[in-house]
Order: C-alpha cells, then sequence, then structure tokens
C-alpha cells in the first residue's frame, strides 16, 4: 500500500503530538487503537519522523521552539533516511512472510533485545510494532518488562485494529490513543485532492471510495491504488448484478476466487455487497438515481428493487454481516458463503 508521508486531518492529534514533543514528556509506550486504513501507521511514522528530525532537535536544544515549529523537515539526514525507510533508528516490526501471528522470538530479536542497543544517530529509538494483535500471548508477555522499564531513548509504539486481541497487561503499560474517524468532508476533499487529476478516475469512483472509506483515508486509498482490489470490485458487481441467474457453484467459484486477492478479500467482498444493497434500499425509497453509488447499473439495480422488499433487503444486509461474524468465528468458509446466498436468494424471491 502506498505510504503518505503526510497525515491529512487529525489536526488535534497533530497539535497533540508537537505538544508532546515540546514538553519533552514523551511516553514510551502508546497504543494506537482505529480500524484498518484509519491512518495508524502514518501517525506513528510520522511522530517517529518529527522525533528524530535534527531540525526539530536544534530547534528544541535552542528552546525557540513553538507547537507549530514542530514538524518534520524532511530535508535533514534523519528525515530523508527515514522517508526512504532506512532509518536505522524506527524499528518495523510487522508479521513475516507468509506468518499468521508475530512470534515471541520475533519480539525478543526485534524488540527486547534489540532495545538496549543504543540509538545509533538520534537521541531517539522508535520500535512500531505493525498489527500488534497478532503478537502471540507468549510474545505479549515476554514484553511486558520491557513496555514497564524501557531506556530513555526508546518510544515503542504498539499499533492495532482491536483492543480485544492485547493482553490488559499490556493496554495498561501504553498511552492508549484512539484514531477517530474522520468525516466524509475531509475524505472526499482528500481523494480529490490525490486521485481527482488522474484522467482514468471519475466522480462515481471517488464517490465510491469515499462510501467504501468509511472515515479512513487509507481504507479508500486502495480503492484507487490496489489492483486486486479493482479486480475484487469487478467480481463482486458481477456477482451482484447477475445474482438471480447465476448457480450456486457459479456463485460459490466468484467468493472462493476473492479469498486469494488477500486476508482481507472477503471482507472487501461483504463491503462492497453492503453497498450496493444500501444502493437497492435507496433508490426503493427515492426512485432517484442521482444518490446511487452503482449508477452505471441502474437497470439492474431498478430490476432488483422491484423484486425485494425493505424487509427483504434488511434481511440479506443482516445475513451479509453475520456471515462475515461467522467466518471470522472460523464457521466453514463454503458453509457460511452457501448460506449467504440461500438467504439472498430467498428474500428475492419474496
Ligand atoms: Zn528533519
Amino acid at each position: 500500500m502506498k505510504d503518505y508521508s503526510e497525515v491529512f486531518g487529525f489536526d488535534e492529534l497533530k497539535e497533540h503530538i508537537h505538544k508532546i514533543i515540546l514538553s519533552g514528556q514523551i511516553a514510551h509506550a502508546a497504543l494506537l487503537v482505529g480500524d484498518e486504513g484509519s491512518g495508524k501507521r502514518t501517525i506513528a511514522k510520522r511522530f517517529a519522523r518529527t522525533l528524530l528530525c535534527e531540525t526539530v532537535e536544534k530547534k528544541l536544544e535552542e528552546k525557540t521552539a513553538k507547537p507549530e515549529d514542530i514538524e518534520p523537515c524532511d530535508q535533514c539526514h534523519s528525515c530523508l533516511q527515514a522517508i526512504s525507510g532506512n532509518n536505522p533508528d524506527i524499528i518495523i516490526i510487522d508479521r513475516l512472510e507468509g506468518q499468521r501471528s508475530i512470534s515471541v522470538d520475533e519480539i525478543r530479536e526485534k524488540l527486547i533485545d534489540d532495545i538496549s542497543v543504543k540509538p545509533y544517530a538520534s537521541k531517539y529509538k522508535v520500535y512500531i510494532v505493525v498489527g500488534a494483535e497478532h503478537m502471540t500471548v507468549e510474545a505479549q508477555n515476554a514484553i511486558l518488562k520491557t513496555l514497564e522499564e524501557p531506556p530513555e531513548y526508546a518510544v515503542i509504539f504498539l499499533l492495532t485494529n482491536t483492543e480485544k486481541l492485547i493482553l490488559p497487561t499490556v493496554i495498561s503499560r501504553c498511552e492508549v490513543i484512539n484514531i477517530p474517524a474522520m468525516p466524509d468532508e475531509m475524505v472526499e476533499q482528500y481523494f480529490e485532492t490525490h486521485f481527482g487529476d488522474d484522467p482514468d478516475v471519475t466522480q462515481e469512483d471517488i464517490r465510491f471510495a469515499e462510501a467504501f472509506a468509511d472515515g479512513k483515508i487509507g481504507r479508500g486509498s486502495i480503492t484507487f491504488t490496489n489492483p486486486d482490489f479493482k479486480k475484487l470490485k469487478k467480481d463482486a458487481l458481477e456477482v451482484l448484478v447477475n445474482i438471480e441467474d447465476l448457480t450456486l457453484n457459479e456463485l460459490m467459484g466468484y467468493v472462493r476466487k476473492a479469498d486469494y486477492y488477500s486476508e482481507l478479500g472477503i471482507d472487501y467482498f461483504f463491503d462492497i455487497m453492503l453497498l450496493w444493497y444500501r444502493d437497492l434500499l435507496l433508490f426503493e425509497s427515492t426512485r432517484d438515481a442521482n444518490g446511487l453509488l452503482f449508477k452505471e447499473y441502474l437497470k439492474e439495480i431498478s430490476r432488483q428493487a422491484q423484486t425485494l422488499s425493505y424487509e427483504g433487503i434488511d434481511n440479506i444486509t443482516t445475513a451479509i454481516n453475520n456471515a462475515r461474524e461467522r467466518l471470522h468465528a472460523n464457521v466453514s468458509f463454503d458453509l457460511v458463503m452457501e448460506l449467504l446466498f440461500l438467504t439472498i436468494s430467498d428474500n428475492m424471491k419474496g
């Protein structure tokens, strides 16, 4: 995924970060909580870049800095290294290729043992654990002591989609920062600025991205930047548009493929389905094509709206959410999806 060097929006959070750095009262361990694509990584990386920036450091030493001066200069050696992902004092810890979890061995090597080595060039050394919820219980237990008494120069960021999978003993040792969802207008403004000039990007694409983003820029951005997502969206729409005519076997073929795209493939598939049924509901109540996300499928939307009652759409939406929960609870993929398609088909007859 694209790395956004600038934290867009989040003015209060930025101000908070500036004040923290200016005061020198830097928390040594923070837990950043926010949905997938909400900007946790961008915020942690920017904080790291600011903390390590040579220009910021000079201003702090001269004691002339004001909160608005605490911005990474993006020109000093440290900033340039950070931007290219090669700053030795910023350590990113993520699941190893092909691994479902972050093991205790990985955490020992990259964090617990490494942290006793002083920073190379800066006053600080920043550790960013991406997907902290993937740390095994053993790994989480192993970092407790480090979180409790980190060296003066160390700052540890744990990033997570959900606090539920983080041990309470870990949470209690961290400053917890919740990343808020961003208002739709700001999300739209961001997509306009960053993708609006692309001749291949239509107003519909921007509207779809804004709806898909659900207040999270990173999430909406993949609709422009990730080629797999475009394939996934195409497949999902083929399913949704032709759902009355496809056999169960054909439907299963599409969704089995969807799961290959990425770990989030089927989740994204569900999200696109929910937007489709949102369109159906909107059309059913307004009979107006203007607010639709999938305006190019107006014919199909109006046809399906005729066979579906409000209650039917509601049942389908509930069934999609249930299917998602069941998959997360490791119920058999085929079983969950077959049940979902049967529910949709039942309601379309009604
Ligand atoms: Zn700098």
